[in-house]
């Protein structure tokens, strides 16, 4: 019971209850005993065997056209789903809870279920009800489980998100290593589409890397899921958390399932797995195997994922930088949600594959960019290749449907759509490329589209109708004159449907009974009938001969004749026979598919690839974005910078254009921009500058440049020039982490050894007001040695934005700091942000100003501004600044203060001009507004 209430992670309170007590209340073990014993019903032993078998899930029990539950499965489901509670029989004296979905709706509910963290075995009907009463009245219609349903196992369209991809992950620690060295394996794959992926980190790479990931669901023995480091990455992680039996995690087990599934004979080609890696795949394979009943799952190729070949970034950064999703979770706001144009679930996969995991090598990144490039500056192939996109259908998905025997009509005909998309496209390329030649990548791409023998396309065309129905089982699906045979069964199905009506007319005739009429229902089969009051005559001879009586009805009388029933079976055998062609004819058309099953999955992967790419283009079209200069160097030079998402959230408000920052850390080619050259030296800048400046967005700005630039996109600014960055980190002070029960400044510390630990020379790294957390001094001194040490030992490249003026002193003691600030300009009283990052420091925080902006009561900003001129006062004349603070006279009398002396002087000017004896009623009352204007002086 532990170990199912253990599987459990839906963060929904309520289910998570619900779950936990239907859990705690499964069919006890002694149902081994009923089973056996007598006073149960075949059927009854028959559910209780099978439910047995799948403990953790519900069962979904196929009866008719309903899935139906009973026992606790159905208390637990009729609350998950707010569904109607009945009972049904009795067991052991008690009656038995059930309730039940429509089949027409199973998906929907299905899908409810799956969400709130719940696992679903289907069991179906394995034989017509009609096989099984020849076997004896008692028998029992034949029933198993034909799948597990589970967040990573989904196929179905409407069970999963089009442009989201979900992973399947089995985690394999090796118990031997231990502390740094350790390593942990993963292993992965999309049932959905047959994408997977294989990999190791070391342990403190894990969390970042299995946020890129991003399962659904993950598989790990019990083992490692009671270690504490493993456990905090997986809470972390949104996933459904699976333990499976250590046992799963063999690596022969792992080598023998991958080869034959891979139908071959060595795994040399896919790169050298370590042991680890192979244990993880064999308890994903061994999984995948349980849940999908036997079902051939499609496997895709595996990739081997390298952290070496990755820009890497931890789980904080992640957050920090809002990449896939927004601090609130949702796309909109991210920077995914900032750069998405594609126009397929396939291409939007793809992309954010691509963002969750940027490159590290600058030949790979210079092949995409040329793709986008050569896309960006073509606006009318980009366009006519978008509108070819628009209508590709998911092929990925569809083949996987199919490959594991769950695939309809619609599925064929989204493999006959995708290869007439992916003909267009490749059309359009080639012409495009007559000219110039084409890109690398673009030429593979090419290449993919046009792999497939056009006689698949031609075949479908041919086969399927216009108008499909969802389920293969309904038939109706294949075009007239496909095929002879069928035709033939259509019409001879149809032809007897007239034959019924002319038999209808015949006796109508023949009996004068003139509301005689030929019916159908689903008892019966097809019948005769007569209203009460007409009947007569065919009750008595000599029509009662051939009018046999069926049926006295309220205010009708059924009957049936020797030829009905000889039509009848006409009509069902042909229609029968009709059906049957359907079938074998789905059947040939999924094999000549399964034949090319290599070659679609790849021409599935090109046109999710252009889709990527060309959205990318689309983007810099759009946003004016350009081709970042990606190298081995140190540099770090970006001109006209622009915050991607910020910059569109102002364009969508028309609030103003976003301003544009150079970032030259360490200079590229072009010439330093003006007024730097004095910081071409540096390394890491000091960023300094009020609240609101701008500081946070240009930090960002710059660390969302590089994810964008090397995972292959062009980059908001007028240039860029970027040596290659291995690690990106970025950290903001005191971030509120109240819910995982750590105090803000303990998490502040614990992220920033991880970088302290972890940057090296090509990092980049980025601290966002480290130390905040803090009293001032502790805070002071913490980021000072912070700064120290990433210029001595790190080396890194990095921005460090602080509100502690105090570390602008450092620019001039160590060589590659350098200190730079926002610009804000002072007008009266108050404060404007230039938003524009210059070289220098901050002279104060003008903390007040903004807190004035900010529509703090205008007594205490003013009080504030006494407290902070006596503690600047003496703190210049070394005084203690307490015990002048507490000469100050307490707020409520400060309060009553007559307002400052040049308010006063201005008043009494005002005041002598002032004639009472000449003033109107109303002028007087002007006058009032005006004297109390000089002293309220309200910012224009
Ligand atoms: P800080 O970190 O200095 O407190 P932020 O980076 O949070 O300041 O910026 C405050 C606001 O100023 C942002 O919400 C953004 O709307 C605006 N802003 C920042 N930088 C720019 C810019 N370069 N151009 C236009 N608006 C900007
Ligand atoms: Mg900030």
């Amino acid at each position: 019971m532990a170990e199912s209430r253990k599987t459990f992670r839906a963060g929904d309170a309520k289910a998570r209850v619900s779950r936990a007590a239907w859990a705690a209340a499964l069919p006890p073990a002694d149902l081994e005993t009923e089973r056996s014993g007598s006073g149960v019903t075949p059927s009854m032993a028959q559910f209780l065997k099978i439910k047995a078998a799948h403990p953790d899930c519900l069962l979904f029990y196929r009866m008719g056209d309903f899935y139906e539950l009973f026992f606790q499965d159905a208390i637990a489901a009729a609350e998950a789903l707010g569904i109607v509670l009945t009972k049904r029989g009795k067991h052991l004296g008690e009656d038995i809870p059930m309730c039940g979905v429509p089949i027409h709706r199973a998906d929907e509910y299905l899908h409810r279920l799956i969400k709130q963290g719940f696992r679903v075995a289907v069991c179906e009907q394995l034989e017509d009800p009609a096989q099984a009463r020849r076997r004896g009245a008692k028998a029992v219609v034949q029933r198993d489980v034909v799948r597990v349903v589970t967040p990573g196992t989904l196929t179905e369209d409407s069970l999963l998100d089009a442009r989201t991809r979900n992973y399947l992950t089995a985690i394999c620690c090796l118990p031997h290593a231990v502390g740094a060295d350790r390593r942990i394996a993963h292993a992965s794959l999309e049932i959905s589409t047959g994408a997977c992926e294989i990999g190791e980190v070391s342990a403190a790479d894990f969390a970042g890397d299995l946020m890129r990931l991003s399962p659904s669901e993950v598989i790990a023995s019990d083992q490692a899921l009671a270690e504490s480091a493993l456990r905090k990455c997986l809470d972390n992680c949104t996933a459904a958390i699976t333990p499976v039996p250590a046992a799963s995690f063999d690596s022969l087990a792992g080598e023998r399932l991958l080869k034959q599934q891979l139908a071959v004979a060595d795994l040399a080609a896919f790169g050298a797995f370590s042991r680890a890696e192979l244990a993880a795949a064999g308890a994903l394979l061994k999984y995948v195997e349980l849940t999908q009943l036997g079902q051939k799952v499609p496997l895709g190729v595996p990739r081997r994922s390298g952290p070496e070949e990755r820009l890497l970034i931890d789980a904080a950064t992640r957050s920090s930088l809002e990449l896939l999703r927004s601090r609130s979770g949702e796309k909109q706001g991210s920077l995914l949600g900032a750069i998405d144009r594609t126009l397929t679930g396939a291409g939007a996969r793809e992309l954010a594959s691509r963002l969750a995991g940027p490159l590290r090598d600058p030949a790979q990144i210079a092949a995409r960019l040329d793709v986008v490039g050569f896309l960006s500056e073509r606006d009318p192939l980009r366009e006519d290749l978008r509108r070819a996109l628009r209508s590709a259908p998911d092929i990925a998905r569809a083949l996987a449907r199919l490959a594991l025997q769950r695939g309809g009509p619609r599925d064929l005909a989204a493999v006959r759509d995708g290869l007439v998309s992916a003909r267009d496209c490749a059309d359009l390329i080639e012409a495009a490329a007559a000219a110039v030649g084409l890109p690398l990548n673009l030429s593979a791409i090419v290449r993919s589209l046009s792999a497939c023998s056009a006689g698949l396309a031609e075949q479908l065309a041919a086969a399927l109708a216009d108008e499909l129905p969802h389920h293969r089982r309904d038939g109706g699906f294949v075009r007239q004159g496909f095929r002879a045979e069928l035709d033939e069964a259509r019409c001879l199905r149809d032809g007897n449907r007239q034959m019924l009506a002319e038999l209808e007319a015949k006796y109508v005739a023949e009996t004068a009974v003139k509301s005689l009429r030929v019916r159908h229902n689903n008892i019966l089969g097809f019948y005769l009938e007569a209203p009460a009051g007409s009947a007569k005559p065919l009750l008595s001879e000599p029509l009662a001969q051939r009018f046999k009586h069926r049926q006295t009805m309220a205010g009708a009388v059924r009957f049936t004749t020797e030829e009905l029933i000889e039509t009848e079976s006409l009509i069902v055998s042909a229609a029968e026979r009709a059906l049957a062609l359907e079938q074998e004819i789905f059947n040939e058309l999924t094999a000549a598919i399964d034949c090319e099953h290599a070659r679609l999955g790849g021409l599935a992967a090109a046109l999710a690839e252009l889709d990527c790419e060309a959205s990318l283009a689309e983007l810099a079209a759009e946003q004016g974005y350009t081709r970042p200069v990606l190298d081995e160097n140190s540099t770090f030079d970006i001109r006209g910078g622009r915050h991607p998402v910020v910059e569109q959230a102002l364009q969508a408000a028309n609030a103003g254009s976003f301003i544009a920052n150079d970032c030259v850390l360490v200079p590229g080619t072009a010439a330093v921009p003006e007024g730097f050259a004095a910081l071409s030296e540096a390394r890491l800048w000091l960023v300094t500058g009020p609240n609101m400046a701008g500081k946070s967005t240009f930090l960002r700005q710059n660390a969302l440049i590089t994810v964008m630039a090397q995972m292959g996109s062009f980059v908001p600014a007028r240039a860029a020039q970027i040596g290659i960055v291995d690690r990106l980190f970025s950290r903001v002070g005191a971030a509120d982490d109240l819910a995982r029960g750590r105090s803000t400044f303990m998490v502040e510390m614990v992220e920033t050894a991880a970088i302290l630990n972890q940057a090296s020379e090509r990092s980049l790294v980025i601290f966002d007001e480290i130390g905040r957390g803090t009293a001032t001094y502790d805070g002071l001194s913490i980021a000072w040695a912070v700064v120290e040490f990433l210029h001595a030992v790190s080396k890194c490249r990095g921005l460090f934005a602080t509100h502690y003026h105090e570390l602008t002193v450092l620019a001039g003691r160590l060589g590659d700091i350098a200190n730079v600030t926002m610009d804000v300009k002072e007008w009266r009283d108050e404060i404007i942000f230039l938003h524009k990052v210059r070289p220098g420091a901050a002279d104060r925080s003008y903390g007040i100003q903004v807190a004035t902006l900010a529509g703090l009561p205008k007594a205490v900003t003013k009080r504030a501004t006494q407290v902070l001129a006596l503690l600047e006062n003496g703190e210049r004349k070394g005084a203690n600044g307490e015990a002048l603070l507490s000469d100050l006279p307490l707020f409520a009398a400060a309060r009553t203060q007559a307002p400052p002396p040049d308010e006063m002087a201005a008043l009494a000017r005002a005041l002598a001009e002032v004639n009472p004896d000449e003033l109107t009623p109303k002028s007087a009352l002007d006058t009032l507004y005006k004297l109390k204007a000089l002293v309220d002086k309200d910012p224009p």
